[in-house]
């Protein structure tokens, strides 16, 4: 029995909701990875006045809206943030944490929130800079590491990595105070400081802040709401920091498309949608051709 989805689409912003409505259309196999908040993004905005339908609603109430529709259509988002792609030749292996699926075609429509990498990151990437604490944090046991979050949600993979490692050094990178439970607040320092870069020798082994501190770190985890896409799946052709597609939302790895913001401006709700839509389509007729082989 083939266990593979047909398309896995990333992302749960206008995109990847509007693929999945699509897929599900289609009556494709689908699992819509991404948080069940929908985008940040929408939540942010204060009122929308450029998407057909909606005119005067905020964001969170589109979101709403948007989680409605999943609902009615029986669509169920699997919170989970996929950190690797792997493209096998005929499917694609998606790492999430610890769970692999297995899927003929993927849909990228992870929005633009990656920042500039650190100095560093890169060069060490897999050499002590992760950005799954899940997937990693066992190799990590009893060492000390340092934590760089982008928003709360990362507070409870704090929680895992203190059961497991010595101590953590915990970044925020977002406003809210750290809310960690008595018992994990003995081995995590939260630091308010900004990281500047990575040093090391064959492994990392310090993350320099701004003001100076040097904190001796076996692991910085990285973690970001997005991977840059070049990450997520090595081999993919860029435009600048966009994903090159054609109009059919095809990237140059055969079966992987991107919708959204992540293919380029202008970063609007409409264009996205409208993109998600394509690329599942896309995706769809690219499973049918391919259905024999
Ligand atoms: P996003 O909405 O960014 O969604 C991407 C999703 O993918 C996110 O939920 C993210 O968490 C998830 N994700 C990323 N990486 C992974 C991963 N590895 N695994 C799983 N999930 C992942 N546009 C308008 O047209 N009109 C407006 O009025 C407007 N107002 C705005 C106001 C603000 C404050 C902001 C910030 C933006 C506004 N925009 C507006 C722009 C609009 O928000 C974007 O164009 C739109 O959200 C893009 O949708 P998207 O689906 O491509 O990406």
């Amino acid at each position: 029995m083939d266990e593979k989805l047909d398309i896995a689409i990333i992302g749960t912003g206008p995109a990847g909701i509007s693929a999945a409505i699509t897929a599900a259309a289609r009556g494709k196999s689908f699992r819509l990875f991404g948080s069940r908040e929908i985008s940040a993004k929408l939540q942010k905005a204060h009122q929308i006045n450029n998407y057909p339908g909606f005119y005067g609603r905020s964001g969170s109430e589109i979101a709403q809206a948007f989680m409605d529709h999943l609902t009615a259509m029986h669509i169920g988002i699997t919170d989970e943030r996929i950190t690797n792609i792997y493209a096998m030749g005929s499917y694609f292996s998606l790492l999430a944490g610890q769970k692999q699926y297995d899927t003929k075609t993927v849909i990228i429509a992870t929005g633009v929130d990656f920042g500039k990498p650190y100095e560093g990151e890169e060069h060490f990437l897999g050499r002590g800079v992760s950005y799954c604490a899940t997937c990693d944090g066992m190799l990590y046991k009893g060492r000390d590491v340092a934590v760089i979050a982008s928003s709360a949600s990362e507070e409870k993979e704090a929680e895992f990595l203190a059961s497991v490692c010595s101590h953590i050094f915990y970044i925020p990178l977002y406003k809210e105070e750290p809310a960690f439970s008595s018992a994990d607040k003995a081995n995590i320092e939260v630091i308010h400081d900004v990281p500047e870069k990575i040093t090391g020798a064959l492994k990392a082994q310090q993350l320099i802040l701004k003001s100076g501190r040097s904190l001796d770190a076996a692991c910085t985890f990285i973690l970001r709401t997005s991977i840059a896409p070049a990450t997520l799946l090595s081999g993919l052709k860029m435009d600048g920091n966009h994903i090159a597609v054609n109009r059919k939302l095809e990237t140059n790895i055969p079966g992987c498309f991107a919708a959204g913001d992540i293919t380029g401006t202008p970063y609007q709700y409409v264009k996205a949608a409208g993109e998600g839509n394509v690329a599942a389509l896309s995706a769809a007729a690219y499973i049918d051709l391919h259905k024999n082989s």
